[in-house]
């Protein structure tokens, strides 16, 4: 073996995407075992894996479909240890989902919904403080994982921007991670570079979850994107297998269209048409991320009307002009505008429209326009509402809290108003 036995075993934990339980189980020794092949070489209680051992890791990790075949066969552990990031209980990317996860994650959303609706309290998290970290702006993401936390019973430190934290001192991620990993027990995090909550979860033990990394992803958002197109669909008595998804507007830095469509893609037979202003298609390497499939068919024009025919959900999204870098492109013109009309004109009764918001209202931005506001088609505030229980089910599972849910049950002492907005239809708020 030419790289030591500690980089050969870390290596085949992590393309096995494996916690060290698991892994120790899989292989067949025990964790103690595993633990002493990993301790750096020269410490007193280091020991060299049988040969046996080796070979059989490497046979493993050489061969496609047997690392596959382990990496799936995996699926008995609990939830975060087969989401597992790095072996860590992090949620930094939408790639650690298989849709078998996903779907047991939804379930465990389910299990939230009577706390999430008034209906019922919960304890679970008490004692446990969240650190709410954002050096970017946020009203739904920062308050929903906020109000998801403490509806389990935990508590909630926040700090927003860059001017009031330490990071304006010159501080570097490592060393705030550090720092605020002593001070709660998990952490959400947004920042505007890509790839820095990943840089944040590297310096810390403790769950982080991605609140939006510039314009690479947004795992939660998908999340409950996703969570929200199942609910509909079962509403309406669609399958997502085979569906029609339109995804409009800022495809190129659109975060949450990113995730979304790496997440969908993980159903069967899907139709993408992909609906961008020239210059803000969708990046390549999400394209071939979502190629690799198989079975699904993209489309990309930059007509709304011709991308918008016959879907089952339109998507649309705000374009970020705060990412630009020298586009000549202000914002969208009044023909990219998702409004009445063009809904009624390309769908049917049952498509369903959905945004992550906020939307641009302003005069002129042509977002999505406000005259869908009393359209039963209009998902947005459904979709908002589910980031509650999709981000209680996102910390139960990664503080492992999940089992303890439904015997904690408790009714609510107060009494919530039946439908939370005045516009609210029957599905739309309490029932
Ligand atoms: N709230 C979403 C995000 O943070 C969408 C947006 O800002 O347009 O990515």
């Amino acid at each position: 073996m030419s790289v030591s036995q500690q980089v050969f075993l870390r290596d085949a934990m992590r393309r096995l995407n494996l916690t060290r339980d698991v892994f120790a189980a899989r292989i067949g020794v025990k964790r103690r075992a595993l633990d002493t092949w990993l301790l750096p070489e020269g410490s007193q209680e280091a020991r060299n894996m049988p040969e046996v051992v080796g070979r059989f890791v490497t046979e493993i990790v050489e061969n496609e479909s047997l690392l596959q075949k382990y990496a799936q066969s995996a699926q008995s552990g609990p939830l975060r240890q087969r989401i597992a990031a790095d072996g860590k209980h992090q949620l930094l990317s939408v790639d650690q989902f298989s849709r078998e996860s996903v779907e047991e994650l939804f379930r465990i959303a389910d299990l939230m919904q009577p706390i999430a609706r008034r209906q019922k309290v919960s304890r679970v998290l008490e004692g446990a403080v969240l650190g709410n970290l954002f050096f970017e702006a946020s009203t739904r993401t920062r308050v929903s994982f906020g109000a998801a936390f403490c509806r389990l019973g935990g508590s909630v430190c926040d700090t927003t921007g860059f001017t009031f934290s330490s990071m304006a001192k010159g501080e570097s991620i490592y060393d705030t991670s550090r720092v605020l990993s002593g001070y709660v027990d998990a952490m959400v995090i947004r920042h505007p570079d890509q790839g820095s909550v990943a840089e944040f979860a590297r310096a810390t033990n403790i769950p982080v979850v991605n609140g939006g990394d510039g314009p690479g992803e947004h795992p939660s958002q998908a999340l409950l994107d996703l969570y929200t197109i199942l609910t509909e669909f079962s509403r309406l008595g669609k399958l997502l297998d085979g569906a029609h998804i339109a995804l409009v507007g800022d495809l190129k830095y659109g975060r949450t269209v990113h995730s979304l469509i790496k997440l969908l893609a993980l159903y069967r037979g899907l139709k993408f048409t992909l609906v961008a202003p020239k210059g803000l298609e969708m990046p390549d390497y999400i394209l071939e991320q979502v190629g690799r499939h198989g079975g699904h068919v993209i489309e990309q024009t930059h007509s709304l009307e011709e991308g918008l025919v016959g879907a089952d959900v339109i998507y649309a999204t705000r374009v970020q002009k705060e990412r630009f870098s020298g586009e000549d492109l202000e914002g969208y013109s009044a023909d990219f505008q998702v409004n009445k009309a063009i809904v009624d004109q390309c769908c049917g009764p049952d498509v369903i429209v959905m945004h992550p918001l906020p939307r641009d209202s302003r005069e002129g931005a042509n977002d999505l326009s406000v005259d869908l506001n009393d359209d039963p088609r209009l998902a947005i505030f459904r979709q908002t509402d589910n980031g509650i229980p999709v981000r209680m089910a996102i910390f139960a599972v990664l503080l492992g809290v999940e089992g303890l849910v439904q015997h904690s049950l408790r009714d609510v002492t107060w009494s919530p108003p039946s439908h939370i907005g005045p516009d609210d239809s029957i599905f739309h708020g309490i029932d």
